[in-house]
């Protein structure tokens, strides 16, 4: 079996199969030994277990999982890896490699059609461009997901593992915390990648609930409203919901304290996810009720 973490090997194989680096798709490939068997672990809690990797470049997060888990199914974008990853994995019969968009595929499909509609975990190491939409696609989607163990770059691990109340806290951490409950695992250097990015790294967990913290009338108006009330941090949530929902300040002023029992000019990282709940419950409420809307409601 390939020795993937050996900076040797990676140069060699991209040189037979004539590869470079693709920036646009955020190939930084892990070259450090102890990284890719500590994501394993901590994705692969059960035996046989299914898993799905997004990226899998040349293969060397694969391998830890295939080592692990029942089944793997790894989406790689660039089609060029495809003959390289034949050769990489060849030692493993429970890995399947489809050549996709993340973003493009119909997920629930490929659950049923390779898990058997079985829960599965996913692991990846992203391009950090993409990760907060993959994250909330896996989420949102409300596919039979037991945890979700993801490199992101440090700032953005930090950032969604925040607690609420947090100078840290912004808007993907709510919108996370409500589906999921994010545990930091471990920071990975610049060094750990070949080529080194120019940011630093963490590894974090989402462990998936099993059903959303809270009874929400519109999960869509719920993160609208978390959306606009970090979108100008430290202006007064009252300010923030009047220009983003269209509504006069006096009236959302009113609804807030009369309704929502918050006061209006709280900043948007001083409010709990509860507290944005019961907001959005009560504005989806005024604006089904009014002439105001919310966009897409
Ligand atoms: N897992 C490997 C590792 O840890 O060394 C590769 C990680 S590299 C940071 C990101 C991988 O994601 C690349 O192989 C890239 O081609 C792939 N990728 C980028 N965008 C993607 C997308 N939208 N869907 C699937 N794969 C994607």
């Amino acid at each position: 079996m390939y020795k993937l973490s050996n900076i040797n090997t990676v140069k060699s194989l991209m040189q037979k199969y004539n590869m470079t680096f693709s920036k646009s798709l955020g190939q930084n490939f892990l070259i450090n030994p102890s990284v890719c068997p500590r994501m394993a672990l901590n994705t692969i809690t059960k035996p046989d277990a299914c898993v799905l990797e997004i990226g899998p470049g040349i293969g060397v997060l694969t391998q830890e999982l295939a080592k692990l888990a029942g089944k793997v199914v790894a989406v790689e974008y660039d089609k060029r890896l495809l003959p390289l990853l034949s050769e990489t994995l060849a030692d493993f019969d429970n890995v399947s490699v489809i050549n996709n968009d993340i973003l493009k595929l119909d997920l629930r499909k490929v659950a049923n059609d390779y898990f058997n509609g079985q829960n599965f975990s996913v692991c990846a190491n992203l391009p950090y461009y993409i990760s907060s939409s993959i994250i909330m696609k896996l989420l949102e989607d409300k596919l039979p997901i037991d945890c979700i163990t993801i490199m992101l770059q440090k700032e953005m691990a930090q950032r969604i593992c925040a607690k609420p109340g947090t100078r840290a806290v912004g808007a993907i951490s709510l919108c996370i915390s409500y589906y999921a409950e994010p545990e930091l695992l471990f920071n990975v250097s610049k060094g750990s990648f070949m080529p080194a990015p120019k940011v630093d790294s963490s590894v974090i967990k989402l462990n998936v609930r099993k059903k959303p913290l809270y009874n929400v009338l519109s999960e869509k108006t719920l993160f609208k409203i978390i959306e606009l009330c970090f979108a100008n941090r430290r202006k007064m949530i009252s300010n923030n919901l009047s220009s983003g929902l269209n509504i006069p300040k006096a009236k959302v002023e009113d609804v807030l304290k009369n309704n929502c029992s918050v006061m209006p000019d709280m900043r948007a990282e001083q409010l709990s996810l509860e507290q944005f709940v019961h907001i959005s419950n009560v504005f989806f409420e005024v604006m089904k009720n009014g002439k105001e809307k919310i966009e897409g409601n």
